[in-house]
Formats: C-alpha cells, sequence, structure tokens
C-alpha cells in the first residue's frame, strides 16, 4: 500500500460502528494520534478540518453527494503550490496554514487514489460496517473491509436467509 492510500484508509476508517454503535475515532486522544501520527499537529482546529474532509470523502465514495464535493473544494480553496527545484527534481510544496495541511493531504490523497483506481476505492458491503477498502485484487471483486470480519458475517447471513427460505 503506497502512502497516499495509508492516509485516506487511516482517515475514512476512524469511524468505524462497533456493536452497532458509530464511533469516531478523530474524538478525544485517539484523534490526537491519528493526526501526530501523518506528521499533523492534533489541535482541535486540525480536527475539525479532518473530520469535515472525512465525512465528505465518505459521502462522496457512497453516493457522489454533490454537496460533499462542494465540502471538498471548501476545504482546499486557496491551496498553493510552489516549485523547488532539487537535484532529484522539482518537488512541489504546499503552501497552507498549519492547521489545514493535514487535511488538505488527505482530501489530495483521495484525490490520487480515486484518479488511479477508480471504484476500486469503495465502502464495505455490508452496510451496517463503514469501513472502506482499496481492492488490489485481480478481478476486483473484493467487497468487504475484511473476509475474518464482515466477509464471514455476511456470508452466514447470506447461507442462513437461504435456509430459511
Ligand atoms: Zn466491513
Amino acid at each position: 500500500m503506497d502512502r497516499d492510500e495509508e492516509l485516506l484508509l487511516a482517515v475514512l476508517n476512524s469511524a468505524p460502528v462497533v456493536d452497532g454503535r458509530p464511533l469516531d475515532g478523530l474524538d478525544g486522544t485517539a484523534g490526537h494520534e491519528l493526526a501526530r501520527r501523518w506528521g499533523g499537529t492534533g489541535t482541535a482546529e486540525e480536527i475539525a478540518q479532518l473530520r469535515r474532509a472525512r465525512d465528505a470523502i465518505q459521502s462522496v465514495i457512497r453516493e457522489s453527494d454533490p454537496a460533499a464535493l462542494n465540502e471538498l473544494a471548501s476545504l482546499i480553496d486557496g491551496t498553493v503550490r510552489t516549485p523547488r527545484v532539487t537535484r532529484d527534481g522539482v518537488v512541489w510544496e504546499l503552501d497552507s496554514p498549519t492547521e489545514s495541511s493535514l487535511p488538505l493531504h488527505t482530501v489530495l490523497a483521495w484525490s490520487t487514489v480515486t484518479t488511479q483506481l477508480g471504484d476500486r476505492l469503495r465502502a464495505c458491503a455490508n452496510d451496517e460496517c463503514n469501513l472502506f477498502l482499496v481492492d488490489h485484487s485481480r478481478p476486483g471483486t473484493a467487497k468487504w473491509c475484511s473476509m475474518a470480519t464482515c466477509g464471514n458475517r455476511m456470508k452466514a447471513r447470506t447461507h442462513a436467509s437461504r435456509s430459511r427460505s
């Protein structure tokens, strides 16, 4: 998994449903730690923007919601990339307020992943699950965030409903 994908999934999957209850992994210490792990500062302002980015990207993946696209546009509005020439080539540096940097990188990571992989970035097919996956399987038919949890659970359910009817 490349870094864009890892960052994107870390943020997207920070709102799991556990035992039927939605949790917000960006709340409190967990959110602070997630932000720090990805080079953020963990301030309340940054986490608030990160949450907006997460929720908007989730809606865009699920239903191409136009309001969510506007939300993403407003998160990256005014971003400037400045070229810097180094021995290793041209590096584009993002010019943004510190607290916007991680949310911005998350939106750009989504853009890169979705441009390269299209609908291989998808929501788990278990509608009681709120996790997302990037499907790297050759046929491109992966449906579950994890075979061990959702995959087996959904198979068992299909089996149960088949044997009832
Ligand atoms: Zn799942």
